[in-house]
């Protein structure tokens, strides 16, 4: 490992002023030292960001939502009242992520901004370790990586954009709010998450997240879904389907969506949402167990909103 000088911050702004590009913020540290133990990273300097006061607070307001602040674990975010009330699928995420260790100290910044992991088509149905280029074991086991795809994989934003969340991002001298969805390419060197920012969801909102491991525990998913919709007597009024693990970000599927408007929820709606949605991902073309799993997945979760 290399060396690397280490300071303490003591707020968001001052810790935006020390980034640059060879200068990384470490939240729980889950991702960044494993990518510089395994040489994807390799800062000169790291600005620790969890001596911030009060920047792993939760609070609910009625009118703003779900206010999340950056250094909150994963742990911290399944099990508080308001995030399970408000945004159960974001509860349902952040507690299917990793391991009870992990999720002890990972941050939900740090989970929306960690390594994409490469997948291989026709490999291991897991991810591969390492985050920037396949440098590992599996490369080595006569897989074609030139068939892989790097894919995001937090639990946490397929939650986070089903349920139409933003973040509140600052910099030195400025403050800027950014869809989810635009995570993690939408950061400038010299920004930070300061919080996460879910709306309040509509009265008849109902949601379900689903996710499919190789391994029960400590696993990233093959492929997950987050379905977020709201019912007016027992119809699909709106609904947003989004696919985890498939793509370089959570997914959005129209065609499921199109789907469902207007709907009443049965077994025939469910499994041709789970058909269209594998049609909406486009990288799901290469790799053929992933296909397999989509409908399924996608199929319990719309079934699971009734
Ligand atoms: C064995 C294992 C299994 C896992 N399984 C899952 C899983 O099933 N699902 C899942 O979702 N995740 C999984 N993960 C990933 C894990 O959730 C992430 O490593 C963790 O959430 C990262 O958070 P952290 O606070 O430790 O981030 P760090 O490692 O501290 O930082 C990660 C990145 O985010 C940046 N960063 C940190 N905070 C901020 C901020 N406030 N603003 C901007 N950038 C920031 C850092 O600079 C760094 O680039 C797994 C990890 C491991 C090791």
């Amino acid at each position: 490992m290399r060396p690397f000088s280490h300071a303490d911050a003591g707020t968001f702004a001052d810790a935006a002023a020390a980034l640059d590009r060879r200068t990384s913020a470490i939240a729980g540290g889950t991702d960044l030292v494993p990518a510089i133990k395994d040489g994807t990273a390799a800062p000169d300097r790291i600005v620790n960001l969890k001596t911030i006061p009060g920047a792993d607070a939760i609070h609910w307001d009625p009118r703003a939502g779900l206010r999340i602040g950056a250094l909150a674990t994963l742990a911290d975010v399944a099990a508080h009242p308001a995030v399970r009330r408000r945004a159960p699928i974001l509860a349902e995420a952040a507690g299917g992520a990793a391991t009870p260790q992990i999720r002890n100290v990972a941050t939900i910044a740090g989970n929306l901004c960690q390594r994409r992991r490469w997948i291989v088509d026709g490999g291991p149905l897991y991810v591969l370790k390492g985050g920037s280029h396949p440098t590992f074991g599996e490369a080595g086991e006569g897989l074609d990586v030139s068939r892989g795809t790097r894919v995001c994989v937090s639990d946490p934003a397929t939650a986070l954009v089903a349920l139409g969340a933003w973040v509140r991002v600052l910099s030195a001298n400025r403050s800027r709010v950014l869809p989810v969805a635009h995570l993690p390419d939408g950061l400038r060197v010299g920004e930070l998450i300061a919080e996460v920012l879910a709306p309040p969801a509509p009265p008849g909102a109902r949601g379900a997240y689903e996710k499919l491991t190789v391994r029960k525990g400590w696993d990233f998913a093959v492929a997950s879904v987050a379905v977020q919709a709201v019912l007016a007597r027992g119809v699909v009024r709106i609904s947003r389907v989004i696919l985890g693990g498939v793509a370089g970000k959570p997914w959005e599927c129209p065609g499921a969506e199109a789907i469902l408007a207007g709907a009443r929820l049965d077994a025939s709606v469910a499994a041709r949402a789970g058909e269209a949605a594998v049609d909406d991902c486009p990288a799901l073309s290469r790799s053929t167990y992933r296909r397999a799993v989509v409908p399924a997945l996608v199929r319990r979760a719309i079934l699971r909103l009734r």
